[in-house]
């Protein structure tokens, strides 16, 4: 069992300060994700060895050495086993055998043909693999049996010499051989854990930039955006325009057809809001139900008119959930932000323009410049 927990990536830890439950489950589900990816790398490589002994049966008979040769064709079908266990999930097993395969190939390899075949080489590659997959307290104790099987196999091969000479040139080749596979194997993990990484990574960034809801940013991505681009505005000496859209009577959604119905007008109405604006301008949801639009490079007149547009397909655009249709409003404050004005008084701008949309009977859109 310990085996196997040595080839399993360690489970996320838990955070030592209480986080929100979507936190908590995104950690686990990310877990097995990286769990998942782990066992069909694990199983690739499996292949790859029983391909790579495949090759080196071939090449220990063209080297005259047949002892070598069937201990090739004894791996390929451990390796066959091991890929038959990982794809019914016998991990245990299947673990075992690549670990008995490995120690004891590499051990016979060089109590044959020697130290220099390059054949202890192979253990080196369990090294990041214990590691990266169990707990210190587990990692080091197998680290040092390693370290201690590995030079225990040198100075058995220095005591007992070479069983099975190969000849300068077949020695030099399989060496050769050893090394190149070891290369092409740590490069092939190290990219592995490589992309486990980056993959975790992009599912932060993602968790800390977006609304889970409505897949748009959310206020505080949303604020990063908005330096970035008041800072890109003061240089060109541009406007940007701001849209803050609220949806009418949207308690009224939740407390008429229940709070699933309304999650679902609100990631409706992010995800069209989104579609209708162009790739540069930013939608947030900035609140409960409540957007804004951020457009760069935009004057208050077509600020207005997209404005009204976006208005006009909202009201239009009746949103299904389960058997029945719901349509909604919005109400709409546009205001522009000039280059030495601060990002806030422009909301508030937007916000008090808001109100008046909503005071005015809302479904509609106002202006203030
Ligand atoms: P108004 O036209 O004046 O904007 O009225 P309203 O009902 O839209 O506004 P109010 O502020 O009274 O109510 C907003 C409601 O939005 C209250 C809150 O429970 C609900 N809400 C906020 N976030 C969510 C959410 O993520 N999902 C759902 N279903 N409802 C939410
Ligand atoms: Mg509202
Ligand atoms: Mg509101």
């Amino acid at each position: 069992m310990s085996s196997v927990r040595a080839f399993l990536p360690k489970a996320a830890p838990s955070p030592s300060v209480s986080t929100a439950a979507c936190v908590r489950s995104h950690a686990r589900s990310g877990s097995a994700v990286a769990q998942g990816a782990f066992w069909v790398m694990a199983r690739r490589i499996t292949l790859v060895a029983a391909c790579v002994d495949a090759a080196m049966l071939v090449l220990f008979l063209a080297l005259g050495s047949p002892i070598l040769a069937w201990m090739n064709l004894v791996a390929m079908a451990m390796y066959a086993t091991a890929y038959w266990c990982l794809g019914r999930r016998l991990n245990a097993p299947a673990v075992a055998l690549i670990w008995v395969e490995v120690l004891g190939h590499a051990a016979i390899g060089t109590l044959l043909v020697g130290w220099n075949s390059g054949f202890h080489y192979y253990l080196l590659m369990f090294i990041p693999a214990i590691v990266v997959s169990s707990r210190w307290r587990e990692a080091i104790p197998m680290l040092v049996v390693l370290y201690v099987t590995y030079l225990g196999m040198y100075a058995a091969s220095r005591h007992y010499g070479v069983s099975a000479p190969l000849s300068e040139t077949g020695l030099w080749i399989v060496q050769t051989f050893n090394v190149a596979v070891v290369f092409a194997m740590a490069a092939y993990t190290a990219r592995f854990y490589y992309g486990m990484v980056r993959s975790a990574e992009r599912k932060l960034v993602e968790l800390a930039t977006k609304d889970s809801l409505t897949g748009l940013s959310n206020r505080g991505h949303m604020l990063a955006l908005a330096e970035h681009e008041i800072a890109r505005a003061r240089r060109s000496g541009q406007h940007i325009a701001l849209i803050i859209a609220d949806i009418d009577h949207f308690k009224k959604i939740n407390d008429g057809r229940g709070h699933e119905a309304g999650d679902t007008v609100l990631a409706h109405t992010g995800k069209l809001l989104a579609s209708l604006c162009r790739e540069q301008d930013v939608v947030a949801r900035w609140g409960g139900e409540e957007f804004l639009i951020l457009l760069p490079a935009t004057v208050l007149a077509s600020a207005h008119d997209i404005a009204e547009r976006l208005r006009s397909e909202v009201a239009a655009t009746p949103v299904v959930h389960g058997n029945s249709c719901a349509s909604c409003s919005l109400s709409l404050g546009v205001t522009t932000l000039a280059p030495s004005e601060s990002f806030n008084t422009a909301i508030a701008r937007a916000d008090r323009a808001l109100y008046r949309s909503k005071a005015e009977g809302r479904n509609r859109v106002t202006v203030m410049a």
